[in-house]
């Protein structure tokens, strides 16, 4: 590994060099609100791929480095979640600034349960002067979920308001005062859905006020439930939304019947139908067959009308996520972000998240 020094650090000339001197950031291209790489795949019309990177409980960088590293080549961008389950990690905006120094396209994540519009006005300045390009705006999970039930909860923002706020800075180079910025964060807006929970009917309701709040685009909870996500599909195509935001649906493999009952119980928002868990349950090989599944769910979800990626969360997985996209075959033979593949002109070092 990198030994902390990720490899963008190291300038063309063979040289360490300062995190920043030795790169040109990309012009942000016509039509584009942000540098990312992840906004020009989407906007390129390509099926996307994202995975979520489980964040250490650690100061070591080669943590960040090592986890990034098994999604070389297989993903569009990187989210880096923000004390998700209310449980405290390293936060988002740091792994966002390590990430992007080694020319990573990150995807910060912004949940609105730890931090005032003051704090996160200062955040959002701060992680786009560091090269973060794609933001996922959250309400959050309360600190009743987490393991610090007794942390004050502050939710002075909801994810609605949070994509407002951003836009605002982003498109009028005001803070929310109104104070004007010298230059504005340049940003392409995310947030979260959850098709599998109830009231079905009210979920592209939520969606409709998230893209009309500014969000360009979407990574839903995880999806089990073929039938019922092409119902939300369906809905989401009638009224439209599907030509005004990107969708990327979530997926994971779950290795055992055991962990499939945990997810469902414990984690807010998840629905998983009784027969995967039977499914996983009567496999000789669980852990192979929550691949399996987690496969045949990717090649429907990238069948269906008006999606644009998939989402991949597989906490303790991520070893095997080459794989699962792979035999899915959703990247269709197209190759993402190496770092240090010498064929891609985007994998050039880059701080500006592209
Ligand atoms: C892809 C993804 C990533 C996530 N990452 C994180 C993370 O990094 N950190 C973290 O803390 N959490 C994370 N979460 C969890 C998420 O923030 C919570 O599950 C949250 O309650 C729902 O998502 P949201 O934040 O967009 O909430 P919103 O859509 O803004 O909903 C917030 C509130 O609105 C109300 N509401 C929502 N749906 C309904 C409904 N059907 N009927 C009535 N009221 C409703 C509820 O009170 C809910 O708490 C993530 C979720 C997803 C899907």
């Amino acid at each position: 590994m990198y030994a902390g020094t990720p490899p963008a650090m190291l300038s063309a000339n063979g040289g360490a060099s300062g995190p920043f001197d030795h790169d040109t950031p990309p012009e942000k291209p016509a039509g584009h609100y942000s540098r990312s790489r992840f906004e020009r795949v989407l906007r390129a019309g390509h099926f996307a791929v994202t995975a979520e990177l489980a964040p250490p409980d650690s100061v070591d960088p080669d943590e960040v480095y090592r986890r990034a590293a098994v999604f070389d080549g297989w993903v569009d961008a990187i989210n880096a979640t923000d004390g998700s389950g209310a449980n405290v990690h390293m936060s988002a905006v740091s792994i966002c600034a390590l990430l992007t120094r080694a020319g990573y396209s990150p995807v910060m994540q912004m949940s609105c349960r730890d931090r005032n519009r003051i704090a996160m006005q200062g955040d959002v300045l701060g992680a786009a002067a560091m090269g973060v390009g794609c933001i996922l705006c959250l309400t959050g999970d309360g600190v009743q979920v987490g393991d610090q039930p007794g942390a004050k909860p502050v939710f002075d923002l909801g994810s609605v308001s949070l994509l407002r706020m951003i836009r605002y800075m982003r498109d009028e180079k005001r803070f929310l005062s109104g104070r004007p910025l010298t230059k504005g964060p340049e940003v392409f807006l995310g947030a979260a859905e959850n098709p599998f929970s109830p009231p079905y009917e009210f979920r592209p309701l939520r969606l409709k006020k998230k893209v009309e709040a500014g969000a360009q685009f979407i990574q839903t909870q995880y999806c089990f439930d073929i039938p019922l996500f092409r119902r939300f599909m369906d809905r989401v195509c009638d009224m439209g939304l599907h030509e005004k935001v990107f969708i990327l649906v979530g997926v994971g493999a779950l290795p055992s019947a055991r962990t499939a009952r945990w997810v469902r119980s414990h984690v807010p928002g998840v629905h998983i139908p009784e027969e995967c868990v039977r499914r996983l349950e009567q496999a000789q090989n669980p852990a192979a067959e929550g691949r399996k599944l987690c496969v045949e769910l990717m090649q429907q979800i990238k069948e269906t009308r008006g999606v644009s990626g998939i989402h991949v969360m597989s906490p303790r997985q991520e070893q095997y996520l080459g794989e699962i996209v792979k035999e899915s075959g959703v990247l269709g033979g197209r190759r993402p972000f190496c770092r240090g593949d010498p064929q891609l002109p985007m994998a050039q070092p880059a701080h500006h998240g592209v």
